[in-house]
């Protein structure tokens, strides 16, 4: 199936990557958000991110021109009625997402694929709210969208291997991106090795075992990796971590899959990583 036209719901950190990466690509983005302001908002990151590549020289002004004539934006959901994918990029909020499913199902053609970006949520309930299961799959991309490679495409028990390959397709052969399939398990592939570590190396912050510089610095030295785990918990965002957390918590009851006490407090305190500017570091 050829897909020319994408629906994108939230245009947020994870949205504002997926539109941008699709509307260069040269499909027709319809981008949903849920105010005015919150459009505005996700215009400014999408057209300024595009900007910056034009100022690094990775794109030119005419393809930039015609990536943000690709993109209409809207309040409306009635507006995504000729979608033939949508992706949603809501706030990790389970009965928010169900309602937008519910509203989707309405509104989306007949064949049309709904995949949502969620990180935490078993896709099958988020599915079962619409009346077309077998069209809804999990798309899960990594931020900043626009530069990860990487697609997760995850099958619920329903999901159709017609609506597994639509995503896939349209991710390898419309964005470029490299696609993993697996099934609807709490963390995916990614964050169900990712995530545990993570906590690891904060409950190990938490103990005063060592200071968060060296805990990133020795990672990064000693285990190659490109960014330390507190600096990318920061990046990914404490609340984000903290809900992944508790899902795979939540799926496995594993003990050393509970989210660290120290991770729980820096939530409640605002203290979200990059997104408020305070969290392991202070940015
Ligand atoms: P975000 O808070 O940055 O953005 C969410 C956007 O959705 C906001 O612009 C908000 O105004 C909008 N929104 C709220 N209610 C809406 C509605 N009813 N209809 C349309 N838009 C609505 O969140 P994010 O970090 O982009 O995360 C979005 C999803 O992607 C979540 O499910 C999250 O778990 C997942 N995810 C996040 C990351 C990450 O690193 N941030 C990575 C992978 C997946």
């Amino acid at each position: 199936m050829a897909i020319h036209t994408i629906g994108v719901v939230g245009a947020g950190a994870m949205g504002s990557g997926i539109i941008e990466v699709a509307a260069k690509a040269g499909v027709k983005v319809v981008a949903r958000d849920i105010s005015p302001e919150a459009i505005e908002a996700g215009k400014g990151r999408v057209e300024g991110s595009m900007s910056k590549a034009v100022e690094r020289g990775k794109l030119d002004d005419g393809a930039r021109e015609a990536a943000v004539a690709n993109i209409s934006w809207t309040t409306d959901i009635d507006a995504m009625g000729d979608c033939q994918l949508v992706v949603e990029a809501a706030p990790e909020i389970l009965d928010l997402k169900i309602n937008l499913f519910k509203e989707l199902d309405g509104v989306l053609g007949e064949g049309a694929v709904i995949a949502t970006n969620t990180s935490s949520y078993p896709i099958i309930d988020i599915a079962m709210a619409t009346s077309r299961p077998e069209q809804v799959c999990g798309m899960h991309f990594f931020n900043p969208a626009t530069i990860m490679k990487l697609v997760e495409v995850i099958s619920t028990q329903r999901t159709s291997d017609h609506t597994a390959g639509v995503a896939a397709g349209f991710a390898t052969d419309v964005l470029g991106k490299r696609v993993v399939h697996c099934k609807d398990r709490a963390g995916f592939v990614v964050n169900a090795l990712l995530v545990p570590f993570l906590c690891q190396a904060i409950a190990m912050f938490e103990a005063g075992h060592a200071s968060a510089e060296d805990i990133d610095e020795a990672m990064k030295l000693g285990a190659g990796h490109p960014m330390g785990p507190l600096t990318l918990c920061d990046m990914i965002g404490l609340d984000v971590m903290l809900w992944t957390a508790e899902s795979l918590y939540d799926e496995y009851q594993e003990r050393f899959l509970a989210p660290p006490p120290l991770l729980r407090r820096m939530v409640s305190a605002g203290q979200l990583g990059r997104k408020t500017g305070q969290g392991f570091y202070t940015y």
